[in-house]
């Protein structure tokens, strides 16, 4: 099939053009303002003085169907507290999938545990139960299930897999804030979960992160990591463990409790959009959406992924990416490299398990290796437009899967 329409990229008419452009990332409001004044002025600018993390803890937690929150800085230290809660340490091995944010593996290093990867499946990019069942080696001690997109791995076949085997299983849903399973929202659903509110993710402060679990005595663990080593209600000297800094202030507590409160909204908005732009790409060839997992009963929407085989094969992925920026579809992205082919990763991981005296297990992950070439994500924002937008786009990646060797002279 060839296009009828030129390609922005070569000088014809953007499929966007017209239309305003995508609502900007982040949002606030007038309350968040009010919000950010009153910590101000309390004088209570940190945690361990004011509620206000305090609070969002608990809302955080509730929507999440979790009994406990522990906010914290970010979600790469969300990952290694959760990872220390657990026991993981030194010469531990965590399988992670390699189709992810760096840190889901980094953290591993972090406690001095080795990261080892499982394959990710072909028509989801999530983990793959029975790649990382291969996986499994007598160090194994913990899962990470990264909730890639805001879809949700398959916790049904991962919760079975750490009970079989004695592993902690740890859900990595930085970008899947609201998502659920058979009904219940992700997070406690494994042993531990951890949540990100780095600028781009769907609930932010410009930086933070929350670690959710039912467990008591992993919250009590997590809270001295992120508290010195002190104990809940316990003294201010009193260090029952060897713990980290990493609170919030209480400014990141106002700005985190305003945004939770618009999420569902916002969540409804970009659930359409996701909804119409893959009925519009059902019938598209060349164009494969993501499959939704029949258990995953709300999509947390962080990410839009499709892949394009045909393209990937020819070398022209990172070309309609460009493409499709150019026609008015602002963040069309390649996605990540494979984490298990990352330099600094293997350096590291291959000195440590040397100087323990322990195999570095290879990594077996062809479907990564696939996706990685032919995989593009729209990220939420341009899910948060008008129907007409999603329309649009819609048209732009039709005609730009379409272009065969227009794209190739403007590769
Ligand atoms: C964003 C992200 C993280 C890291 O969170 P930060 O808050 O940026 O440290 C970890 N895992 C995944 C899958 C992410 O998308």
């Amino acid at each position: 099939m060839k296009t009828t329409t030129a390609l922005a990229i070569e000088g014809g008419r953007p499929a966007l053009d017209g239309l305003p452009p995508f609502p900007s990332w982040p949002q606030h409001s007038a309350a968040d303002a009010r919000a950010l004044l009153d910590v101000l002025e309390s004088g209570k600018w940190g945690s361990t003085h004011g509620e206000v993390v305090s609070q969002f803890e608990t809302e955080f937690a509730a929507a999440h169907g979790a009994r406990h929150g522990i906010a914290l800085s970010n979600g790469t230290l969300a990952l290694a507290a959760a990872l220390r809660a657990a026991g993981v340490g030194v010469g531990d091995e965590v399988i992670c999938p390699p189709y992810t944010f760096i840190a889901t593996a980094s953290a591993a290093l972090f406690v001095g545990a080795v990261p080892t990867f499982a394959d990710v499946e072909p028509d989801t990019h999530l983990i793959d139960p029975a790649s990382v069942e291969r996986a499994i080696t007598d160090r194994t001690k913990a899962i990470i299930a990264v909730h890639l997109a805001g879809s949700v791995a398959n916790l049904d076949a991962l919760n079975k897999l750490a009970e079989t085997h004695g592993l902690t299983l740890i859900e990595d849903a930085a970008q899947a804030a609201g998502a659920a399973w058979r009904g219940r929202p992700v997070g406690a659903i494994g042993h531990l979960g951890t949540f990100s509110f780095q600028s781009s993710k769907n609930i932010t402060a410009g930086e933070g992160g929350i670690v959710v679990t039912d467990d008591d005595r992993l919250a009590s663990a997590v809270y001295s990591l992120v508290n010195v080593g002190r104990v809940r209600g316990g003294g201010w000297y009193e260090h029952a463990s060897v713990g980290y800094n990493l609170r919030l202030t209480e400014f990141q507590g106002a700005l985190l409790r305003g945004q939770l409160t618009r999420l569902p909204e916002q969540q409804q908005v970009r659930d359409d959009n996701a909804k119409l732009l893959t009925e519009r790409l059902a019938g598209v060839e060349g164009v494969v959406v993501d499959r939704e997992p029949a258990e995953m009963t709300a999509h947390g929407r962080h990410l839009f992924m499709v892949r394009v085989p045909e393209l990937g094969a020819a070398g022209l992925r990172d070309a309609a990416a460009k493409a499709l920026g150019a026609e008015g579809v602002i963040g069309a992205s390649s996605g990540y490299v494979p984490l298990h082919r990352n330099e600094a990763l293997i350096a590291e991981s291959t000195a440590l398990a040397d100087r323990l005296g322990q195999p570095y297990p290879k990594a077996d992950c062809p479907v990564s290796d696939l996706v990685c070439t032919d995989t593009i994500w729209f990220p939420q924002t341009v899910l948060l437009g008008t129907p007409e937008q999603t329309n649009a786009v819609a048209d732009a990646i039709t005609k730009v899967v379409s272009a065969g060797d227009a794209l190739k002279s403007a590769n």
